[in-house]
């Protein structure tokens, strides 16, 4: 599957408690196991009732449902018990789910259930827990090269641009305090979420893409362990997309490839 080496473990984790979102499968999973690997205590948490790919990593599992405040208020409430008045140094606001319609075929419901998972679920997260932090914890958003360009699914899309605002609004808030807040946009990787993507979807993506193939995982889950280090200590309100470029290139590189007869 993977042609890439999974990244050496970042320093300087060891021992932090960090919770991420959706961490059942896919990108969530992955940054788990990095987490793990560079020392963290992880409490991994996902809306599925188990997690069996967890069970072979050395992190806790909890059932949340991002877009249940009362179940982040419960979560806040045993962190900060188990803390036992050490700060939790991260929050991975991962869980995200796509509905692929355009703008005349979107219902309300659809529209509806994807902002509160995208969006809502990384608000009530860092209102539940940011007071448990201090100086020197970070929380990292996981938007999409969606919050960047006008991709076609209107309810993801219009969700994660908003959860770039949310980021800069709680970087700015949080600021004072040490805690840093970033977003990373992935381009198209290789998960669940894209297994069943269109074929003409994949292809385009592959056709804009400067490095010419799909992401990994894993390669999302180093960018997203750096920004919980100390090694960003001076970065915070920063938007990192991790798309082989294809932000970046914003067509060209389809234009430039015709031109060139590619
Ligand atoms: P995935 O479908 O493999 O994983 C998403 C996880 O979120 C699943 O484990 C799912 O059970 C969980 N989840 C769904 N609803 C939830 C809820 N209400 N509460 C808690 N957990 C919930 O997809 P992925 O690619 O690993 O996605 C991870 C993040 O990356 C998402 O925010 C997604 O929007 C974003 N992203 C993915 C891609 C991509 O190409 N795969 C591109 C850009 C952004």
């Amino acid at each position: 599957m993977s042609s890439v080496a999974h990244p050496s473990p970042v320093p300087g984790l060891d021992g932090r408690t960090i919770v991420v979102t959706g961490a059942a499968g896919g990108q969530g999973l992955a940054a788990v196991r990095l987490l793990v690997a560079a020392g963290a205590r992880v409490l991994a948490t996902d809306v599925v009732a188990e997690a069996p790919e967890l069970d072979r990593i050395d992190a806790s599992y909890r059932q949340l449902d991002v877009a249940d405040g009362a179940a982040w208020e419960l979560l806040a409430a045993e962190l900060d018990d188990d803390l036992d008045g050490e700060p939790l140094r991260g929050l991975v606001n991962n869980a995200g789910i796509t509905h692929r319609s355009r703008l005349g075929e979107t219902r309300r419901e659809d529209w509806d259930r994807v902002l509160a998972v995208n969006l809502t679920g990384p608000m009530l997260g860092i209102q539940a827990l940011a007071p448990l932090m201090s100086d020197g914890s970070s929380i990292v958003n996981i938007g999409s090269s969606a919050a960047l360009n006008a991709h076609y699914p209107v309810a993801y899309t219009s969700s994660k641009w908003g959860l770039r605002g949310l980021t800069h609004v709680a970087a700015t808030e949080l600021g004072s305090r040490g805690i840093r807040v970033n977003i990373v946009h992935p381009g198209f990787i290789e998960t669940l979420m894209t297994e069943h993507a269109p074929t003409a979807m994949r292809d385009a993506q592959l056709a804009l893409t400067p490095l010419e193939r799909v992401g990994q995982a894993e390669e999302v889950a180093s960018v997203v362990a750096f920004l919980l280090s100390d090694a960003a200590a001076y970065v915070t309100g920063a938007e990192i997309p991790v798309d082989g470029g294809s932000t970046s290139s914003a067509g060209v590189k389809f234009m430039a490839d015709r031109i060139a007869g590619r």
